[in-house]
């Protein structure tokens, strides 16, 4: 299986909470390489674009303005089958509903407020990494 990208967002409830180093500790411990870390403040243009397939869901208003409320870390993230393996490790996007020993079971406080997002796909992720970091600001592979 070959190395994969995947984005990861420490979302403005963690990031509240000051669990932004237990997170990043729990994906090191799973493997994962933190290849880009920026800490930053998302507009409402930048958080109206990155989630802009939910624009339809009821919910979206509320998603974006939580989003903006205050900085989030978004975190490159890179091992082998690292979406389908962050995915697992982030948990169910309810936290009542996520396993044991995943970061949303841990971190999240509710189905909105659930301390991390997860791209979906490696085709997502591209897009996803993209948005936030250029090139030039994300390590190359180590080893
Ligand atoms: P995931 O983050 O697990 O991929 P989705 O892509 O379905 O989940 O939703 C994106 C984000 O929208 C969720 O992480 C959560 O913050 C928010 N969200 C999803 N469903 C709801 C809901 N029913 N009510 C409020 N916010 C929601
Ligand atoms: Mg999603």
């Amino acid at each position: 299986m070959a190395k994969e990208r995947t984005l990861c967002i420490i979302k403005p409830d963690a990031v509240e909470k000051k669990k932004t180093g237990a997170i990043l500790a729990m994906l090191e411990d799973k493997g994962f390489d933190l290849v880009a870390v920026e800490k930053l403040q998302l507009s409402q243009a930048v958080a109206e674009g990155f989630y802009a397939v939910h624009k339809a869901r009821p919910f979206f208003g509320e998603l974006v303005d939580f989003m903006k409320r205050s900085p989030v870390v978004v975190v490159v993230l890179e091992r082998e089958d690292a979406v389908a393996e962050y995915r697992k490790l982030m948990g169910a996007t309810d936290p009542a509903k996520a396993e044991a020993g995943t970061i949303r079971k841990a971190h999240g406080g509710s189905v909105g407020e659930n301390a991390v997002h997860g791209s979906d796909s490696l085709e997502n992720a591209k897009g996803e990494i993209a948005y936030f970091f250029s090139a030039s600001k994300v390590a190359p592979t180590a080893g």
